[in-house]
């Protein structure tokens, strides 16, 4: 019983520091969130895995880092944008694909019901440094 509670306790930490940071993270970005210090890496790796399969985070695995980042899965749709400088995560809360994917749909006949983008691009911080 005591160990449920404990794992109970650290998914909990981890949803919060999700949904605190409002940005997707990978499993170091977590650890390193955790202010309590109780955190493990195995023990974040667990639960993203779990909550994964259980549906409350999306997964997204960015191409240029190959990292795999969390986010709380809102109910509106929406995309990440990455910044390839210094690899800041922004989640776009809106889908601005809804035109292309219609196109798709009437190109192939596919009835598409899941997309899955990480947009690469300079991010405003980055940009002002050059
Ligand atoms: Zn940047
Ligand atoms: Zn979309």
């Amino acid at each position: 019983m005591i160990v449920f509670m404990k794992h109970t306790k650290s998914r909990k930490a981890i949803l919060d520091i999700l949904d605190n940071a409002g940005h997707p993270m990978n499993a170091m970005d977590i650890l390193k969130a955790d202010s309590s210090g109780t955190l493990t890496l195995s023990t974040i790796y667990r639960a993203l895995g779990a909550f994964e399969q259980e549906g409350l985070v999306n997964k997204d695995v960015s191409s240029h880092t190959r990292d795999a980042l969390y986010s709380i899965k809102e109910d509106e749709h929406g995309h990440v944008l990455e910044c390839v400088k210094c690899h800041k995560k922004v989640h776009l809360n809106y889908c601005p694909f809804d035109e292309v994917n219609k196109e798709i749909e009437e190109k192939t006949g596919f009835e598409l019901e899941d997309e899955n983008h990480i947009l690469y691009g300079v991010c405003a911080d980055c940009r002002e440094k050059k």
